[in-house]
């Protein structure tokens, strides 16, 4: 079978990747458990509305380093003073079920796999520019005016090394964005590579016709 593709989302705080990723998931390129949307480790606490073991595993730093010391991270980062990794354990044994896999992971964690795994597909998201991320940040009220300085500083940061992704999506339209992740998602399963099992299994159906069976 086929191995599955990986897919590394960036995208700088207040972009909209999070209803991007939910969108994509529930449509097309979702269809049938095809794309999994692998639930990262983080010391951070949890926010109100986050449950554990859905939108993250909290641990706490001790735990994360045991994991680290073992080699249990495909990737891990430092951002924000906590942690954040993505496990071995969650995604290596979905891409070889033929799983497509999705990670939303910051720039330092996409470098490492990118490094790693060349052959995965590192997509930056974002936003149309500074004033419109600036604008969002400050009507979602989450953070305070130096909160929002320190977001837009390392958003720059992020977006200076747009080199490292293949492809970009400028979000400034939500139904455009999630049709070009469908689309580079799905472009790559249509790879002929990827499909050959089944064109044989058509092609056999031809070939058994053509006998006569
Ligand atoms: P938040 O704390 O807002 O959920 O996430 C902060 C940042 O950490 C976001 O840019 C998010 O994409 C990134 N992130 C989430 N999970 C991981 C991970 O497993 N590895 C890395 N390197 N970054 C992650």
């Amino acid at each position: 079978m086929r191995r599955g593709e990986l897919f590394l989302l960036t995208a700088p705080s207040g972009t909209g990747k999070d209803t991007l990723i939910d969108r994509v998931l529930t449509g097309e390129a979702g269809r049938d458990g095809a794309l999994w949307h692998s639930i990262s480790y983080t010391t951070r606490q949890p926010r109100s509305d986050e449950v554990n073991g859905e939108h993250y595993y909290f641990v706490d730093r001790k735990t994360f380093e045991a994991m680290t010391s073992k080699g249990e991270f495909l990737e891990w980062a430092d951002y924000n003073d906590n942690y954040y990794g993505t496990s071995v354990r969650e995604v290596v044994p979905r891409l070889e079920r033929g799983i497509d896999v999705i990670l939303d992971i910051e720039v330092q964690g996409a470098q490492q796999i990118l490094e790693k795994r060349p052959e995965s597909h590192g997509i930056l998201v974002l936003p149309p520019s500074y004033e419109a991320l600036r604008e969002r940040l400050q009507r979602r009220g989450e953070d305070d005016d130096s909160q929002i300085a320190e977001r837009l500083a390392v958003s720059l940061w992020e977006i200076e090394r747009y080199e490292l992704f293949g492809y970009a999506i400028i979000n400034d339209d939500l139904d455009l964005a999630v049709l070009a992740l469908t689309a580079i998602i799905l472009e790559k399963r249509l790879r002929r590579d990827r499909q050959v099992h089944r064109i044989e299994t058509i092609l056999q159906g031809f070939r058994s016709a053509a006998r006569g069976e």
